[in-house]
């Protein structure tokens, strides 16, 4: 589904709406589109009643899977990385869950599962783990790693009974669905009646995303929509739910990564050469290179829904 968009365009969630031109995208070519490269995006509009942010997409929703389906989770060093930093990011999502339901004994569908961290940890807490992954790569480790029950495909493609789950959880997903509305539609059909729903993203209308404007490395072809909770909950009541309420949280990283990072914004340059240098000083400097540093501005924020009893 390609989503060409014009200023003036219908809102996708509100009736009153009109959708004008926030940032003008960056991509040369839809050919040499790198998915998640940061703060390289297609035209960005947002809606002048509801202020939905959403992205034009250049390509079918095919090539999207394919590319979802084709990424890659293996050996290299920012992917280690990556996954020792999502171990440690979970534990305060476990617990926004638990104030508001038991996850013992709970039937638990993760979507976008990637490795399987988070549903390891939730099977630690007692819960009955199912995950979707897009990735084959990932779904394997998931499968090798932590010997989890994961679907290798997208929303659509769920191969599960309806009423089946007590939790879903998506983390970091919801701005990479090419049709939000439709698939939180058919993933309350999978909720128990009374079951919640938690979804974690970026919030667009955060004081950083408001000074960084157009430079928000957030900003990637990757995320098709950007949300608020005033536009997820409105998302998520088109969908058929109730919206429960939001909860924000800190992110924090190890020094080790931020360092990492530089060579993902800026690849070969003299800043990404500085904090190489860098990371090779603290290394043997154990408590230093673990040293994590919090981001301080609610950027994160988590909705919270429940399929009506
Ligand atoms: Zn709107």
């Amino acid at each position: 589904m390609i989503l060409n968009l014009t200023a003036g365009a219908n809102c996708q969630l509100c009736r009153d709406g009109h959708l004008s031109l926030l940032f003008q995208g960056n991509i040369e070519s839809t050919e040499l589109v790198r998915f998640s490269q940061y703060a390289v995006y297609g035209d960005i509009y947002r809606c002048n009643v509801c202020g939905f942010v959403v992205e034009e997409k250049s390509h079918e929703t095919d090539a999207i899977i394919e590319s979802l389906t084709s990424e890659n989770y293996g050996g290299d060093k920012i992917d280690q990385l990556s996954l020792e930093e999502k171990s440690k990011a979970y534990a305060p999502l476990a617990r926004i869950i638990e104030c508001h339901r038991a996850i013992s004994g709970a039937q638990l569908l993760d979507v976008g599962a990637n490795t399987g961290i988070f549903l390891n940890l939730a099977r630690t807490l007692g819960a009955i783990p199912f995950g979707l992954e897009p990735s084959l790569d990932a779904t394997k480790v998931a499968r090798s790693q932590f010997d989890l029950e994961i679907q290798n495909g997208v929303i659509a493609e769920i191969d599960q009974p309806d009423a089946a789950f007590d939790i879903v959880t998506l983390w970091d997903v919801v701005e990479h669905l090419y049709d939000p509305v439709g698939d939180l539609t058919a993933l309350r059909s999978k909720l128990k009646p009374g079951g919640h729903i938690f979804i974690s993203t970026h919030d667009i209308e955060n004081v950083f995303c408001r000074i960084l404007g157009k430079r928000n490395p957030l900003l990637m072809y990757a995320h098709f929509y950007h949300f608020s909770p005033h536009t997820l909950s409105r998302a998520l009541e088109i969908a058929g739910f109730e919206t429960v309420g939001f909860s924000y949280f800190h992110k924090s990283w190890s020094i080790r990564y931020l360092l990492a990072l530089f060579d993902e914004f800026w690849p070969g340059s003299c800043v990404a050469r500085c904090a190489r240098g860098l990371t090779i000083t603290i290394s043997p400097v154990e408590p230093l290179s673990k040293l994590r540093i919090r981001f301080p501005l609610n950027l994160f924020f988590v909705a919270i829904a429940r399929r009506p009893a």
